[in-house]
């Protein structure tokens, strides 16, 4: 069995439900330990992070990842025990697998395979996971980039493990993720007997002109590295039920996913801004689940870029699209931040599962990085 196969099986047979870690940091770390490593644990509440370093000066490359993962779910929907790492078709299964625990073994296993190789490093080289990407993401990767930037400790590059690609291993290079910002639109009017509709005001007559105008504004340019900002409305909640009731209120959620052109900040203002134009009174409440970042210099992106060409032949397309991820903390250091791992068609479902031919691929990846940002050859 190959080195990376046997660590993603190890770490898969740890369960680690978010936020629980399942002692696999402790095997990560005992790896690293033996390469050299300093290793420095920051816990916060349940949540346990892993920081390790090797080398002293330079700039520092860091591999980034979580060993939590999403609830199995229902038994029933899986073919094996989502905790019992399972060999089927040439693909292994088990919670974890693609996301992300795979992409951590071969992250370790590059690192020794670069490091046997007697390299002279022009740098750091670091390890930064935590237990608490899929969860709340509070104290995990959120909170140990406030603990570095109030000691000014630097990540100059940095590599997360998050499973990119989609058909095929190599089509996708992450550069960057939108924000998400979600809202809870609340118009208010007066209720009312249907017959008498004139001496109510119908919230969800009034509502109507101006969600439109939500819906078709144009936020952005649509010209930078993202799709273009988008309004969607996810529910709409008005009505007692009975049909000759007016209601007095009109509930509506809504996100948008944005690009880097906004802000949070300027994007609340415009939506306010629309809905005081058609005269609505209303109530906002607004949570912003993740700020958008990108990765626009070259050295990182080419780097990998050279490497996946090389291992699997493909020409990665350097895409800003999916959901939140711990790379938008990191990005916070001003670090070049890139996401490069398996095809994510399994992720969060039964049955999740991860290519073991890819598995190697993606190790050889990972250390071909390793010599093209660490070593001067
Ligand atoms: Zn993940």
């Amino acid at each position: 069995m190959s080195a990376t196969l046997e660590l993603a099986k190890q770490l898969i047979a740890l369960p680690s439900v978010t936020p629980e870690d399942g002692g696999c940091q402790h095997l990560l770390a005992d790896r690293l330990q033996a390469l050299g490593f300093s290793i420095e644990r920051l816990p916060f509440g349940d949540v346990s992070n892993l920081w390790a370093c090797l080398g002293e000066a330079g700039p520092s490359f860091c591999f980034a990842g979580h060993t939590d993962v999403v609830p199995a779910g229902p038994m029933s929907d899986w073919n094996t025990d989502p905790f019992v790492p399972t060999e089927q078709n040439g693909f292994l299964h088990g919670r974890g697998s693609a996301d992300m625990k795979g992409s951590l073994a071969a992250m370790i296993t590059a690192t020794e395979r670069f490091l046997a190789s007697s390299p002279e490093l022009n740098g750091r080289l670091c390890f930064l996971v935590t237990s608490d990407e899929e969860g709340r993401a509070v104290h995990g990767i959120r909170k140990v980039v406030e603990v570095f930037q109030e000691r000014g400790e630097t990540i100059d590059y940095c590599v997360v493990g998050e499973p990119s690609c989609s058909d095929k291993l190599g089509d996708t290079l992450r550069i960057g993720r939108r924000g998400s910002l979600s809202g809870t639109l609340t118009v208010k009017g007066v209720g009312g007997h249907i017959a008498y509709w004139q001496r109510a005001d119908n919230p969800i007559h009034k509502a109507l002109p101006a969600l439109h105008k939500l819906t078709i504004e144009q936020w952005d340019s649509g010209e930078s590295a993202f799709p273009p900002t988008s309004f969607q409305i996810s529910n709409v909640h008005a009505g007692v039920g009975a049909n000759n009731v007016i209601p007095d209120t009109m509930m509506v959620e809504f996100n948008l996913r944005y690009s880097t052109e906004l802000t949070a900040e300027e994007i609340q203002q415009r939506v306010e801004a629309i809905l005081s134009n058609e005269g609505i009174e209303f109530d906002l409440d607004w949570h912003l689940s993740g700020e958008p970042f990108l990765t626009e210099k070259p050295e990182l992106i080419g780097q990998m870029q050279l490497a996946i060409q090389a291992v699997t032949g493909m020409t990665a397309e350097n895409s800003t699209g999916g959901g939140t991820s711990d790379g938008r903390f990191i990005a916070k250091l001003g670090t070049q931040v890139v996401e490069f791992g398996p095809c994510n068609g399994t992720i969060h479902k039964p049955n999740e599962c991860v290519s073991m031919a890819d598995l190697e691929q993606l190790s050889e990846v990972y250390e071909r990085v390793l010599h093209g940002m660490l070593t001067t050859g």
